[in-house]
């Protein structure tokens, strides 16, 4: 090779890897400065319609947004859409048309912060200069008031690609085709329970490129968001090794996503699943952060573009083998026999009006041989045995009484069941590790599926853990890592 050909060569790769690095760079900063365009009126994942009506007005008076109503749900609320940038590639994005579905929502108002920053002014300016961006947030605001996935017709708007019987659904379409958009974001949530294929790590991110048909084909349109999502993977695996995930790409004609890119916008399913000790999500909506920023930026610049389709096919797929808590190898008595069981076991969030919105009831999800599985919290459980809770002889009058001892000496002389004879109308749930029972009845104890997980597990003929309505408690510190447990009328 001639010197200066090598020459040239080695300073296309030098510049090639710099612009890597820079843009490296860009997220770093990005992921570790995330705390100063995190939107603070926004802290958990219930919210509704009234909280960001508010945000979505603020940006009308400021000339670099463009707002517009773009329809109304069923129950008469707005659905707005918020434009900015001077480019002619178009990037649609909507959020939460499940609406118990909101992290993304919350990501994207902090998109709109960091656009509103002075920070990151040369990527601002490319992204700017190349793109219009259109944020559709909260689709199905009826869905969210009552952190429901369906809307009020209690249809799901994704299976409504074709019918077109939910204005939200219309909405969408109408959208769609007047932008002509060419790139979409459908932004979702998914189980928490997904975990990156034969790995114990959750898919706490799964993008999907979606069918437009049964046999999967690639044409440019799809080729295009594989080739992003290939982009975005690489980024965001820095932020969270391991824990992204592949959804299922068999088609479904009633989808937006599917339909969506069969209409000609390269579209991109951005799922957020479960991350360890994030019950609300805030960890994950960082990411959701990084990751839609990293695809337009990646856009704007046609980074994208470089990364072979290999990328995509190699994420891990989505598997569904997590539970909150599995605990392996119980010695477990039934009928004077003592069997090994594994138990796989989850909460489940009832609605409510408390603090949170929710509490927590645990159940037995799975037992057996749950070797192929993992948990968010795991115990190897082989040398204790089961030992039912019991029912505290004495009754209390009020639960002020069992809050001011403390619950400690109960559970270390077996006792997870209490009697109180004043319970206020509205407390729907145990703030202690102990259920709280309206009146004396005899508790039947087993395991099986779908069975309250309440039991103690022993060693060396001493208590050491208890299992309360899903959550595992060591009876040495019995407040750490626990939920609530629950209270019976
Ligand atoms: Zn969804």
């Amino acid at each position: 090779m001639k010197n200066h050909v090598r020459n040239l060569l080695l300073l296309c790769i030098c510049i090639g890897t710099f612009q890597v690095l820079q843009a490296q760079d860009f997220y770093n900063k990005l992921y570790d400065t995330y705390n100063s365009y995190k939107e603070e009126s926004i802290k958990t994942r219930r919210f509704t319609h009234d909280q960001i009506i508010p945000l979505i007005t603020a940006l009308k008076n400021k000339p670099f947004f463009e707002v517009n109503r773009v329809g109304t749900s069923i129950k008469g609320k707005s659905l707005n859409l918020i434009s900015f940038g001077q480019g002619s590639t178009d990037v649609f994005l909507w959020s939460q048309m499940h609406g118990d579905e909101s992290t993304a929502t919350m990501a994207i108002f902090d998109i709109i912060n960091f656009f509103q920053s002075d920070d990151f002014k040369d990527e601002k300016k490319e992204m700017l200069s190349n793109l219009r961006i259109h944020f559709l947030p909260m689709l199905n605001p009826d869905g969210a008031e009552l952190f429901t996935r369906r809307n009020a017709l209690g249809i799901d708007v994704n299976r409504d690609a074709l019918r077109l019987q939910s204005p939200e659904g219309k909405t969408l379409k109408r959208v769609r085709d007047s932008l002509e958009a060419d790139f979409g974001f459908n932004l979702h949530d998914q189980s928490t329970y997904y975990n990156a294929n034969r790995t114990p790590k959750p898919a706490t991110i799964s993008y999907l490129a979606p069918a437009f048909n049964y046999e999967k084909d690639i044409n440019d349109v799809r080729k295009r968001a594989i080739k992003l999502i290939g982009y975005m993977n690489n980024i965001l695996q820095q932020y969270a090794p391991g824990q992204v995930g592949r959804y299922n790409d068999d088609f479904e004609p009633r989808a937006f996503g599917d339909n969506i890119q069969k209409w000609g916008t390269s579209t991109v399913l951005i799922e957020s699943g479960g991350y360890p000790n994030d019950p609300e999500k805030q960890e994950i909506r960082k990411l959701n952060f990084v990751t839609i920023l990293s695809a337009i930026y990646a856009i704007a610049n046609k980074e994208y573009e470089k990364v072979p389709q290999e990328v995509y096919f190699k994420i891990p797929e989505n598997d569904r083998k997590l539970f909150d808590l599995k605990l392996t190898g119980v010695q477990y008595e039934l009928l004077e026999k003592i069997y090994t069981v594994d138990l796989g076991i989850n909460t489940h969030e009832v609605s409510a009006h408390n603090p949170n919105g929710y509490f927590d009831r645990g159940g037995i999800a799975d037992m057996g041989d749950l070797s192929t599985y993992y948990g968010y919290r795991e115990l190897d459980a082989s040398a204790y045995h089961v030992v039912p809770a019991k029912i505290y002889p004495k009754a209390m009058h009020s639960v002020g009484e069992l809050m001011e001892n403390g619950v400690k000496w109960l559970l270390k002389d077996g006792y997870a069941y209490v009697v109180i004879k004043n319970i206020p109308a509205d407390m729907n749930a145990s703030s202690v590790p102990v259920h709280i029972l309206a009146e004396e009845k005899p508790i039947q104890f087993s395991l099986h599926v779908g069975a309250n997980p309440t039991f103690f597990l022993q060693k060396d003929g001493k208590l050491q853990y208890l299992v309360i309505n899903g959550f595992l408690v060591d009876l040495e510190q019995p407040e750490k890592g626990f939920g609530n447990a629950l209270i019976y009328k």
